[in-house]
């Protein structure tokens, strides 16, 4: 399994408020790392402070990489456990089943997890042949769906 990063912040039921989840797990910036919503995605640097090229695994005892474009400050990610499970989160109170988690980054930041339905989650990657978890979102709120960032992290090695 290649790392992913963890965002610790609950998800909760978009139709009464129940707990799906406290934590997601994501692909965006440095893996592994792990945020608390209002921080900076990060990327792992050089030690001359330049940003080491994304998905390439990197030197170390613990394998890490950067996944995406530093230069993207505005992206959607969908969660790495729920979207595309098959099960779906099932909100413990009303039932209702959430069929992935959406992570939004905003001018670097990271913000709270949104729980998607299936059309939300179409939507998204509408034309893609592939099912791609990082989507760009331009000044407009459009998104780009990027099978190139999905295509780059298939390339790199499973450790
Ligand atoms: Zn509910």
């Amino acid at each position: 399994m290649k790392p992913a990063a963890q965002l610790l912040a609950p998800a909760f039921c978009m139709s009464c408020g129940g707990l799906l989840t406290d934590s997601v797990r994501f692909r965006w910036g440095a893996l592994p790392e792990c945020y608390r919503v209002g921080e900076t995605a990060r990327w792992w640097q050089r030690q001359d402070g330049s940003i080491e090229p994304p998905f390439q695994l990197l030197a170390g005892d613990s394998p890490r990489w950067n996944f995406g474009d530093p230069g993207c400050a505005d992206v959607l990610v969908l969660d790495e456990d729920v979207t595309d499970s098959r099960l779906g989160i099932r909100c413990p109170i009303c039932a209702f089943v959430y069929d992935g988690i959406s992570v939004r980054i905003e001018g670097g930041v990271v913000q709270a997890p949104t729980p998607e339905k299936l059309e939300g989650i179409a939507w998204l990657r509408r034309g893609s042949v592939e099912p791609v978890k990082a989507f760009e979102v331009r000044p407009d709120h459009t998104t780009v769906v990027h099978e190139d960032w999905h295509w780059a992290a298939r390339s790199v090695p499973d450790v």
